[in-house]
């Protein structure tokens, strides 16, 4: 047997959470986000089982091409646009929807030899100024687009900096209408925390990415525990060995925690170089047999020392999950200060990853 460490991704789990996002958006389409290898999924384990999607939100050339070597025939929408001219004959020849952010990405339009229009989505800088057109240069910027023959449908494009707020698309909302005025055409905007928690902003096409995860936009699992999302990633691991301690001993490097009476804790052959956040303190939950306990000291690079008191039957060769259904991934990222996002999208390519 080898390292007992890895992964799974429940496709179940994804298809039920595309179903939810439908549920929840009913009446627009789904861009389904797989940047970032799927949130760290892996994009060719994940897209079958979210086939039912109306297109996919990415942003490599390398994942757009993957996705259309697999045989996925509808869109595929590059978030970002391309990233020089010389992707247009990519663009051209894979049939992709580009975002365009800047005069740049016109010109180069403009120059193009194509073999059929490209669709194009206008990118509107909503507040957040990272990419897009400010409101006032917005009308400049479709009436070019709309004047190059290289140019098929357009769909006005934002997106949004603080949408898990419930006040958080009131002035976003404003400046996209101000670009929206007097163009007739369909809108694309909502991330997740906009297609769970603001109907009014769904339009004609929604783009979730962290909820066809399971985890939550907001950080809080508890923001989405009604919603009846499922987590996607497990990361699992067991104990390899198991240490008694007296009153007053420390564990791990730097003696980061003492025991303050005798104490049986769990060796764990899972960190920081599996992905698990070196940052996550003592008192980070993990689960042992289905027993929730907890973390003591550092993470060290290959495994991780846990508290087994609370589940006095444990040993050598019990099941620990580090996150998946036991442990949500967003308590992990919340005790560690960061978000369910970065620790998907960290999940180390040492790990193993088996499909359920
Ligand atoms: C990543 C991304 C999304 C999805 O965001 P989630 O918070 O994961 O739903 C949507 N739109 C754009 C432009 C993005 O970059």
């Amino acid at each position: 047997m080898s390292r007992p460490t890895g992964a799974t991704v429940n496709q179940q789990a994804l298809r039920h959470n595309l179903a939810v996002v439908r549920q929840a958006a009913p009446g627009a389409r789904v861009w389904s986000v797989v940047k970032a290898n799927a949130y760290g999924h892996g994009i060719a384990r994940v897209w079958q089982s979210l086939a039912d999607t109306d297109g996919f939100a990415l942003l490599n050339m390398e994942e757009a091409i993957l996705l259309r070597e697999q045989g996925w025939k509808k869109p595929i929408l590059l978030l970002e646009g391309f990233f020089h001219a010389d992707e247009l004959a990519l663009i051209d020849r894979y049939r992709l929807t580009t975002s365009v952010h800047s005069n740049w990405q016109i010109q180069a339009l403009a120059k193009a030899t194509l073999s059929a229009p490209v669709d194009v989505y206008l990118k509107i800088n909503s507040g957040m100024n990272r990419l897009g057109f400010r409101p006032e240069q917005a009308h400049a910027a479709w009436q070019k687009l709309r004047a190059l023959p290289n140019v098929g449908e357009m769909t006005l494009m934002a997106h949004f900096a603080d949408a898990d707020n419930p006040q958080g698309l009131v002035e976003p909302m404003k400046r996209i209408e101000q670009a929206a005025e007097g163009l007739a055409c369909p809108r694309s905007l909502s991330n997740s925390a906009a297609t769970l928690w603001h109907p009014q902003a769904h339009f004609d096409w929604v783009r979730p990415g962290i909820i066809l995860y399971g985890a939550s936009p907001s950080g809080n699992w508890q923001d989405i525990a009604s919603t009846g999302l499922q987590p996607v990633m497990t990361l699992h691991s067991e104990i390899i060995a198991v240490q008694q301690l007296t009153a007053g001993e420390g564990v791990g490097y730097g003696y980061r925690y003492h025991a303050s009476a005798a104490q049986r804790i769990g060796i764990v052959a899972c960190g920081y170089a599996d992905g698990y956040p070196r940052h996550a303190p003592t008192g980070t939950p993990v689960s042992v047999d289905g027993i929730r306990t907890q973390t003591l000291g550092a993470i060290s690079m290959d495994m991780m020392m846990i508290d087994l008191e609370p589940c006095p039957q444990a040993g050598i060769g019990s099941k620990v999950e580090l996150w998946g259904n036991d442990v949500k991934i967003d308590e992990v990222a919340k005790a560690a200060g960061t978000v369910g996002y970065e620790l998907m999208c960290a999940l180390a390519p040492r790990v193993p990853v088996g499909v359920i």
